[in-house]
Parts: C-alpha cells; structure tokens; sequence
C-alpha cells in the first residue's frame, strides 16, 4: 500500500486525506496543532461557542460531493441549514438592506433603496452566473498544472470570456448607479482576501455562489465541518498526529520521500503539504531545492489580506442583528487603500458580526449573544505592532459599533478574546497572517499560484487557501480532491 504524508488538518489536507484513504492508500496526516480544522477553528468559554475563522459556508454541492465520494451522505455527519436574510447592511446613515437567496426579495429591498437599480441587478446576476458557470467548468475543475490543457481551443474561448483587465470595483460601477449597491458588491473582493479596486472583474462571479447556490451554516458552528471530516477521515483509516510540527521535507535525488517531525522521519511515496504554500517552499524545503520559487520569487506573492478579530460574549442581545451583518465604512476606497496600500489598519474600518447564536441557541447562555468580530487587516509587517496597537483597535470598534447602534456594548460584555493578524501567523503558520493565502489582487495573480503539483520537486503536492483554485472553504476542499486524483492518476 502507497503512503502518504499530509503536513497539516485544515480542510484542504483533510479533503485530500479522505479521497486518497478511500482510494486504497495509506494516508497520515501530522498536524502541528492540538485539534485539526486549522483556520476554520473554534473557542468554548463562559458558555459561549465561537467560530475563530470562517463562519459562511458556500458551494455546499462541493462538501457533499466529497462524503458522497467517500460513499457517504453529508446529512448523516451535518445539519446544514440555509440562512434568511443571508446578510443584514447597515450604513452611517441609518440605512439598512437584508439579502436574500430570494432574488424576488432582495428585488424589494432594492426597490426600498435604489429603484433605478432592480433591473440592473437582475442582470448583474445573470452576468455572475454566467462567468461562475464558465469558472466552474475551467478553473475550478482543472489544477493549474494543466494549464496547458486550459489554453487548447476547448477552453481558452471560455476562460477568454471571463478574464479582464477592468477591476471589480469598475465592473460594479458600470451596473449599479447607487453607491450603497456598489460597494455592496464590492465587499465580494474580500471572499478572497483583495481589493476590488485591484482585483479583476472575473471576481463578479461571487455573488452568484453567494445569491444563486446559497448561504449555509453549519448547527452547532462552523466547527463542526472539520469535525465531521476528521470522523471521515478516521473511518476511511486515516491516521492524524496532532502536535506533530514538521520540520522539513526530506528531498533526495529532487523528490520528495518523507518528512521531519519530532526529530522522527517519516516515509512516504508521496507528500502533501496543506501548510501554506509559500511557508512550506520558505520554510520546509531548502534553498538547493527550490528551482523555481526561490526567495525572490516567493516575496513577490501578495498574501491576502489578515484579519482582527474579537469574540465578544454578552449579556444582553442585540434584536437589530442577524446572523451575518456588515457595518460598512463612509469610505471603501479609503479603507482598502489603508489594508493594501499603506499596509495599516483602517481608520474607519467596515466590521463584520456573524452572531450564530440569532439562529442557534446552542451558541450562547439563554438571553445573551456571541458576537464574532471581523475586520479586514492588512498583513503583518513592520508597520503594525500588533501587541501594542490591539487594545486600542478594539476600542475604536466597539465604539463604532455603539453609535451604529449596538447600545451599551462595552458594558455588556462578559467574555472576550482578541486575535491579531500576528496571531494568524503564529497558530497556523500562515504567511504574514494572511487568511486567504494569497491575493487575487491583479490578472495574472490566478495564475501565479503554488501548484497543486510541485514542477520542481517530484512527488510533492499542495492544497490549501495558498494553491490553486484559492482560499475559503469550498476552494481549499476542492484543491484536496485536485491533488487527490493527480496522485491517484499517478
Ligand atoms: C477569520 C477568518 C474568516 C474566514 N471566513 C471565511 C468564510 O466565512 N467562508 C469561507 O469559506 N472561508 C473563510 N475563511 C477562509 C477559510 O477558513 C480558509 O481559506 C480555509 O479554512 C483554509 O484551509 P487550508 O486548507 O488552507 O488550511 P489551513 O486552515 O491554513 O490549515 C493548515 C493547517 O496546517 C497546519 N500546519 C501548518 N504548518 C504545519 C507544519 N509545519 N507541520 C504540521 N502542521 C502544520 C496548521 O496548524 C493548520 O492546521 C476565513 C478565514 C479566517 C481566518
């Protein structure tokens, strides 16, 4: 029997773990944490239960496909529930919109906020299916390493169709005349950790998975999916060493034949590394190695923006909320100019509560709320003192979620716990703290990506948010079946 070694539990080395157990090989995974889940991650404290990382899941056909692969149905493992509103907007101004799945009802809150725009919404619907549509059948279907294949008249007419020079941000300025509904769809750029006013139009595909497929939680918390795929993953005989940090790959003759841990090597035929890409050629490979992405090279891959985040346990609710909510900034351009360009906190930050405990009461003690708090970060670097700044951020949140009404927070509050993009970094060895792996901020950027196949190294895979397709749970799982089936094919 083959064996494999997987550097890493999140949810792309887990993906990859259970196809490849179930493909006849033998599959261990070492994972440097206590528990597995990586960046989709959890805390239980006071009573409350909190999503560290992600907390919207998308694409579910692509998580159901993966147990129904296994031969499994995903229903006797999760409760996946469809969320109503998807997501509530609030502005300075006091306007509010809820979005729905029920394009019929999101119509009617465009018709409350910008009538002129109803019409131009149906179409930008279209126009998002049609490029998800023509994603899905190239680019998330085919590793980069068939790149070649990409660019054959079966699909370079298709991907021509959805690439541009435009950004995102031009592309929603063309459809929507009110500026509340532009920056709206703009705020899609930061399902893959970029700008819109630096990341290509192609990314208008967004709103479709978000609209078109659906908005899902997960009873119990977002937890509960890597939950489930370590049951899976167990039962297809895979085995995980949890507190087993890999210290390098071992490389002879330019192949990948084992990995350090513990001062223990470990064989295998093949090795996937589910730790950041860029990390794993910096850190676990050496330099005589590496024949394409030499430091150089690697320095020059944007990460995705970070994040700053506060769990925040209350003794009160807040009925304005819903499940998702977004408190946007007077000034977007500002704001990311802020993330991306200066690379420091934004002064005027748009925030993020995803509250589970609006739709589920196994979240928080009966008549209080958990409140996850996210702001988009920029990544670490020798701006942001991330130890020195933390507390007063956080003041300048929760005070700005006070005067958008969230009255009394700062005295409601009964636990909390801040995470720093530094915090990001450290836990899960993600490059620079970023939280999507690498930026999409430019044309090219797409495919300028780690491989799922290494090209320089024999036998050695990624998956993971820093490879092909991307970051966010339905791409990380996706890029575990990719290099899955090219190690089975092999
Ligand atoms: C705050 C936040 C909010 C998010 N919101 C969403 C959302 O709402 N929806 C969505 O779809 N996505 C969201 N995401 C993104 C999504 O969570 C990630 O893209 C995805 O979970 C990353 O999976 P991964 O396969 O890249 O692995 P990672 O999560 O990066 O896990 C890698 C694992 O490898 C381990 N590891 C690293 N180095 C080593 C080593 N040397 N030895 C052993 N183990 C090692 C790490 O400890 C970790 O467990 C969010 C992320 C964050 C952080």
């Amino acid at each position: 029997m083959k064996e494999i070694i997987i550097i890493g539990a999140g949810l792309g080395g887990l993906s990859a773990a259970c196809r490849l157990a179930k493909e006849g090989f033998s599959v261990t995974i070492l994972e440097k944490n206590a528990n597995v889940g990586g960046k989709v991650n959890t805390v239980e404290a006071n009573g409350y239960k909190f999503d560290t990382g992600a907390s919207l899941l998308t694409m579910r056909h692509v998580l159901e496909e993966l147990f129904e692969f296994c031969g499994k149905r995903v229903e006797d493992y999760l409760e996946i529930v469809r969320l109503a509103p998807i997501c509530r907007y609030f502005w300075s101004d006091e306007t509010r919109f809820d979005a729905f799945s029920d394009t019929e009802k999101t119509e009617r809150e465009i018709e409350k906020l910008a009538p002129e725009d109803v019409e131009n919404f149906r179409k930008y619907l279209a126009d998002s299916r049609r490029k998800y549509e023509i994603a899905a059948r190239t680019f998330l279907s085919k590793s980069l390493n068939d790149l070649p294949e990409l660019l054959t008249p079966k699909y370079l007419p298709d991907l021509l169709k959805i690439s541009t020079t435009k950004t995102l941000d031009r592309h929603n300025a063309k459809y929507f005349r009110s500026p509340k509904l532009r920056q709206l769809f703009n705020r899609f750029a930061t399902y893959n950790g970029s700008s819109p006013y630096e990341t290509p139009a192609t990314f208008a595909l967004i709103p479709h998975v978000e609209f078109g497929l659906g908005a899902w939680y997960v009873r119990g918390g977002m937890y509960e999916i890597p939950r489930a795929l370590e049951k899976l993953a167990r039962e297809l005989g895979v085995k995980i060493r949890a507190e087993s940090a890999v210290e390098n790959i071992v490389i002879e003759n330019q192949k990948a034949v084992g990995v350090r841990a513990n001062g223990e090597t470990f064989r295998a035929d093949f090795v996937i590394s589910n730790s950041d890409a860029i990390e794993t050629y910096r850190n676990l490979i050496e330099r005589k190695n590496r024949r394409i992405f030499t430091d150089a090279k690697l320095e020059k891959r944007e990460p995705s923006c970070s994040g700053f985040v506060l769990l925040l346990g209350t003794k009160k609710k807040f009925p304005q909320l819903a499940h998702h909510n977004i408190f946007f900034s007077d000034d977007y351009k500002a704001e990311f100019d802020a993330i991306f360009k200066h690379k420091t906190p934004a002064a005027d930050p748009t925030i993020y509560i995803c509250a589970t405990s609006v739709s589920d009461p196994t979240q928080a003690p009966a008549g209080n709320e958990n409140l996850f708090v996210l702001i988009n970060a920029p990544y670490t670097n020798e701006k942001v003192d991330w130890e020195k700044e933390k507390r007063d951020y956080r003041n300048l949140i929760v005070k700005k979620l006070e005067s958008f009404g969230l009255e009394d927070l700062e005295n409601s509050i009964d636990y909390e716990q801040i995470i720093t993009p530094a915090d990001f970094e450290h836990k899960y060895n993600a490059n620079r703290g970023s939280i999507y792996g690498v930026s999409s901020n430019g044309i090219f950027s797409a495919f300028l990506r780690v491989p799922n196949k290494a090209r320089d190294i024999e036998n050695l895979y990624f998956t993971g948010g820093a490879t092909h397709p991307g970051g966010g749970i339905p791409l990380v799982l996706l890029s575990g079946k990719m290099a899955a089936e090219m190690i089975a094919r092999s």
